[in-house]
């Protein structure tokens, strides 16, 4: 094993005539180098089922493992669940797969309209949108909002997709030390005095490490200083609070968030994403969120499948006692054991590894031994703080989990991890 290994972003930088050149030069690497290729297999599965607490999946080179399930986002399996799938089905009969076009011309169903009421009726809020894509969401909301002479204030874990929203803003872009509200404080205290206009965005649920942003007091801060609250809870929807509305909820701060966000792809177990908010909000972004404005709506199957799926987060029946009892039980095995899985508060458990070879081979590792784990390494962490990313869902039985513990406490010892 050489010391330096080479990185997908050592192709992006290059001062070559052809824009084409980095692009051969990743592709020959990915095809012949060595040192690449357990990275390469990690991210190269195909999944030949729905997610549950089992799946199967098929390596790079043909072989087919039925593995435990520990990279889904879907944390109550309603990918599959029956009556998701049996509405998408009706609705597929009834409207096509497909809508044809951008909410605001025709591609906006009655199923559509249903699902925003559903969902700003969730929070409490007069009105909510919905967006093609989590991704789409965060960058149309933001950069609608924000533009050159405001200024936001990011947690520096926030998501890739704030960040690039905050870029295609045009606004000054700060950033605090994650969870950090002595520093979030100090920059909205130098900004005293400015006319700017402030916005502080957090994810609710931190994407890579399943710990929560203090919604306290960062709501507290932020009527302080003057700012709007803009909560991206991708992580929260369906797992986190008494009744699983999310961060905000855990918090006791639901109406304060000027700003809620949150995907469809997570616990809904779809695609998409949603603003819920004061009506004004919502109607402006509709015509100033480009992202809805240009790009074409939610099939009406995934709407219909969302619309049962609300059902059951709104009646609490989606299943989140058990979810929470899994995630205790794995997240205490692990501790156990002794790896470090960080300060999880949610369904996703990190377990450090902090060195990128070692991961992927221990990620490829597991998977041959039945258990399917994310790889998580730059440039959605620092690569020293590479890590496992599980995601726990309210299927795995109590025998999965015996056996995950049972693969890791070898597998840990193996990679000296505990
Ligand atoms: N925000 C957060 C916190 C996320 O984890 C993700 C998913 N990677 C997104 C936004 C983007 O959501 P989507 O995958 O639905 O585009």
């Amino acid at each position: 094993m050489k010391a330096e290994m080479k990185h997908f972003e050592d192709f992006m930088a290059s001062a070559d005539r052809d824009i084409f050149q980095k692009v051969h030069d990743l592709y020959a690497e990915v095809n012949t180098d060595r040192e690449l290729q357990p990275y390469v297999d990690a991210l190269g599965v195909q999944t030949l089922s729905g997610a549950k607490n089992h799946s199967l999946l098929k390596e790079r080179n043909g072989e087919i493992h039925d593995v435990i399930m520990l990279g889904s986002n879907s944390y109550f399996s309603l990918t599959t669940h029956p009556d998701v799938v049996s509405a998408a089905k009706s609705a597929c009969d009834q409207y096509g797969y497909g809508m044809g076009a951008v909410s605001l011309y025709a591609g906006k169903s009655d199923l559509h309209y249903q699902l925003e009421k559903k969902i700003a009726n969730f929070y409490g809020t007069e009105d909510a949108i919905l967006l093609p894509s989590g991704y789409a969401t965060n960058v149309g909301v933001i950069s609608a909002l924000c533009g050159p002479g405001d200024v936001i204030i990011n947690d520096a874990f926030n998501h890739a997709s704030i960040f690039d929203g905050c870029r295609l803003s045009g606004a000054e872009i700060k950033v605090y030390l994650h969870g950090n509200m002595k520093h979030l404080e100090k920059i909205l205290r130098q900004l005293s005095g400015s006319s700017k206009g402030r916005l502080i965005v957090t994810d609710g649920v931190f994407s890579m490490d399943g710990d929560l942003a203090p919604l306290d007091k960062i709501t507290e801060l932020a009527a302080r200083y003057g700012a709007r609250v803009m909560v991206d809870d991708a992580h929260g929807l369906g797992v986190v609070g008494p009744s699983g509305r999310g961060t905000a909820e855990q918090f006791g701060v639901m109406e304060k968030i000027d700003i809620q966000v949150g995907m469809l792809s997570k616990a809904p177990g779809a695609l998409g994403g949603y603003c819920a908010g004061s009506s004004a909000l919502i109607t402006y972004l509709r015509y100033y969120a480009r992202t809805y404005f240009f790009s074409t709506s939610l099939p009406a199957p995934i709407v219909a499948g969302l619309l049962e799926v609300f059902k059951l987060f709104s009646e609490d029946r989606a299943g989140r006692g058990r979810l929470w009892e899994n995630i205790r039980r794995l997240l205490e095995g692990l501790q156990a054991l002794g790896f470090n899985c960080g300060q999880s508060q949610s369904a996703i458990i990190p377990v450090f590894v902090n060195d990128e070879m070692k991961l992927t081979r221990l990620c490829n590792e597991l998977r041959q031994n039945g258990i399917y784990t994310n790889l998580v390494s730059y440039p959605a962490v620092r690569r020293k703080e590479c890590r496992l990313r599980l995601c726990v869902t309210s299927a795995l039985t109590e025998d999965d989990i015996n056996k995950i513990l049972t693969v890791f406490e070898e597998l840990g010892r193996k990679y000296e991890l505990i």
